[in-house]
C-alpha cells in the first residue's frame, strides 16, 4: 500500500508521463505545467519533504535534476531554469512527498514568477545575523 499520490506514481500504481527512472528516483511532468516541460523529481521511498529526506538520496536526486534540467534544454529549447523545493504548507507544498520542481524558462514572465520581496530597506541584517548565529 502506498503513502500518497506519488508514491503511487513512483510504484506504478498509477500512470505518470515519466522521463527518468533508477532505483532511487522518478521524474515525471507535473500536471500543472507551470510552462512546457515543468517535471518533478521525487524519491521512490516517501519523505515528506527536503526536511527529512535521506542526505545520500538528495544527493542523487540533486545529480538527476541537473541531468534532466540539461535534457529539457536540448530537447525543448529552455533558455534557463527555477529549480524549487517547497518544504511545509507555509511555503506552498500541498504534496506531502518531498519532490524538486524543475520549471524551464523561456520568457521572462511566462507561466511563471518566483518574485520575492526585497524588504532590505525594511530589516536589520545584523539582527537577524545575531539571532541566527548565537
Ligand atoms: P507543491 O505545491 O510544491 O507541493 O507541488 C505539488 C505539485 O504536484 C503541483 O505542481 C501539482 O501540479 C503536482 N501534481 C499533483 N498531482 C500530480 C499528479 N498526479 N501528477 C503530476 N503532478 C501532480
Ligand atoms: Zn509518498
Amino acid at each position: 500500500m502506498s503513502f500518497c499520490i506519488f508514491c503511487k506514481i513512483a510504484n506504478h500504481e498509477i500512470p505518470g508521463k515519466v522521463l527518468y527512472e533508477d532505483d532511487l528516483c522518478m521524474a515525471f511532468l507535473d500536471l500543472s505545467q507551470a510552462t512546457d516541460g515543468h517535471t518533478l523529481v521525487v524519491p521512490k521511498s516517501h519523505y515528506e519533504s527536503f526536511l527529512d529526506v535521506n542526505e545520500d538520496t538528495l544527493a542523487h536526486m540533486i545529480k538527476v535534476t541537473q541531468k534532466l534540467a540539461l535534457m529539457l534544454q536540448d530537447k525543448l529549447n529552455a533558455k534557463g531554469f527555477n529549480i524549487i523545493t517547497n518544504a511545509n504548507e507555509v511555503a506552498g507544498q500541498s504534496v506531502k512527498h518531498f519532490h524538486i520542481h524543475i520549471i524551464p524558462r523561456y520568457e521572462e514572465h511566462e507561466g511563471f514568477s518566483p518574485q520575492y520581496t526585497d524588504r532590505s530597506k525594511d530589516v536589520n541584517l545584523d539582527e537577524i545575523y545575531n539571532k541566527i548565529m548565537k
